[in-house]
């Protein structure tokens, strides 16, 4: 199924809340006739755009390939949260890695948001950024564990911006008894992620990125110079930098053999009012909680309550977005049954075998990252800054991330559609246990 075009308009975001507050940007032309460049970047989310932007600024000149429009992907239709370590825990990153790889690990998560920080504050992008994010835990027996990852993170990797919430500091910050207990993130936050695409979209202009839209690539030739293709036109560039994560397809089937696509929806509620809206989360942070297919939710600067989460079987997106997460929402927050949905949509991220991103060299002058497994505002926009670095001649840290030993999916991209099937009604059963 081709997920570029299946469940969009062709050449228009989503019909989203983040769409319907959207900072203009002017639509930029389709690519027309050979051109050349130092790179091509393909995709205009947050890896694409932080990939350009960082090389653009070290003086490259550089061509960006979008198949819809700037933000179009993940990136324009998120959950906002930017949240701290890399998906897997640090524990696991240990076991996995060992503690000196572990902590390099933890290093470059913290660069993420810091990141994401300065690309704001630099390029005064209008994204409405906010501290703090609350995890929080369905499952007494878990919150032990709670406390002392905290604990860990506090004495071993020195983060100090991270504090334990018992039940009832929980049930205080929140207007639901759904919670056992939690961990308030300070150093995390959350922001209007199509807003945060478009000033880096703005951003890039300035630099002199040469950004096409609606310019899907159909090929990618391999050598030096490489041959990007689109409908109607060609980039021929010394390098190109793949950022296409869950749209894209079978374009490189090397990386679509490990990073499977997967759709996720977000309703909106219609206006609540300060004083409803600071009833369910009372200090304006984020949340997301332990439920497999995470619930994951923040307030809107107009006070919208936002709510993320919902399984989906298919690549083919339900007929019925709004009831996929409005379920959820009201099994956290009851209260809400007789409030209007305003907006519902979904959207494609890519996970990995083992949910660390997929970073690869695809030829010595191809550079690939995606798959960051519902983790990839700060990441994404890491993973442009270190493929730049890399293209600019030191892969040291790319390689950081490269060097992570991932998986291909069994039976390869051919077999992700039953497999995601399946492993959706393991993982929605066993959230119901
Ligand atoms: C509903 C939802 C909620 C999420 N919530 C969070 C969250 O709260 N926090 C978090 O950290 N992460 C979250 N994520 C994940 C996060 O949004 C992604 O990891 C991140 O946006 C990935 O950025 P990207 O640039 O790699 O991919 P995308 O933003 O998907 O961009 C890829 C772009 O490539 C383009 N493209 C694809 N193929 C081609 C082609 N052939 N030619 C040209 N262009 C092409 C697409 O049109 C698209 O615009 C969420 C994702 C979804 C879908």
């Amino acid at each position: 199924m081709d997920l570029l075009t299946t469940n969009d308009k062709q050449g228009e975001h989503p019909a989203s809340y983040y769409a319907a507050s959207a900072n203009a940007l002017d639509r930029f032309a389709p690519l027309k006739g050979d051109q050349s460049c130092d790179v091509c970047v393909i995709g205009g989310g947050y890896t694409g755009l932080s990939t350009a932007l960082h090389l653009a600024q070290n003086g490259f000149d550089v061509i960006l390939l979008e198949a819809q429009r700037i933000g179009f992907g993940a990136s324009g239709r998120n959950g906002g949260q930017v949240g701290s370590g890399q998906r897997l825990e640090q524990n696991d990153l240990e076991k996995m890695l060992g503690k000196p790889r572990a902590h390099q690990l933890w290093e470059l998560a913290e660069e993420s948001k810091a990141t994401v920080r300065n690309l704001i504050g630099e390029h005064k992008i209008e994204c409405g950024y906010k501290p703090g994010v609350l995890h929080t835990e369905l499952a007494p027996k878990n919150v032990r564990h709670t406390a002392q990852y905290i604990e860990k993170l506090q004495n071993e990797y020195r983060y100090e911006q991270i504090e334990f919430f018992d039940r009832k500091q929980v049930c205080d910050a929140l207007g639901t008894s759904a919670y056992w207990g939690g961990s308030m993130d300070w150093g995390a936050g959350h922001l209007h992620p199509l807003n945060f695409a478009i000033g880096l979209a703005k951003a890039c202009v300035k630099a002199g990125v040469r950004i096409f839209e609606q310019s899907r690539v159909s090929d990618i030739s391999h050598g030096d110079p490489a041959k990007v293709t689109t409908q109607n036109g060609a980039v021929k560039a010394n390098f190109v930098a793949l950022g296409a994560n869950g749209y894209l397809g079978n374009l490189e089937p090397t990386v679509a053999n490990r990073v499977m696509p997967i759709n996720n929806f977000i309703v909106a509620t219609e206006p609540l009012g300060e004083k409803q809206a600071r009833a369910l989360i009372r200090d304006n942070v984020a949340v997301a909680d332990s439920k497999f297919v995470v619930n994951y939710f923040r307030l809107s600067d107009d006070n919208r309550l936002l709510f993320g989460g919902g399984e989906s079987y298919g690549y083919k997106f339900p007929s019925d977005i709004a009831s996929k997460a409005r379920t959820p929402m009201l099994q956290i927050f009851p209260q809400l049954a007789d409030t209007k949905i305003d907006f519902a949509w979904g959207g494609t991220l890519a996970i990995t075998m083992n949910r660390m991103p997929d970073f690869r060299r695809l030829a010595p002058n191809i550079f690939s990252a995606s798959g960051y497994s519902g983790h990839g505002v700060a990441m994404a926009t890491l993973a442009g800054k270190l493929m730049s670095e890399a293209i600019c001649g030191t892969a040291t840290r790319f390689d950081i991330m490269a060097d992570v030993p991932g998986r291909s999916f069994p039976g390869g991209a051919m077999m992700r559609s039953p497999l995601l099937a399946l492993a959706m009604s393991w993982y929605s059963f066993r959230d119901r246990m």
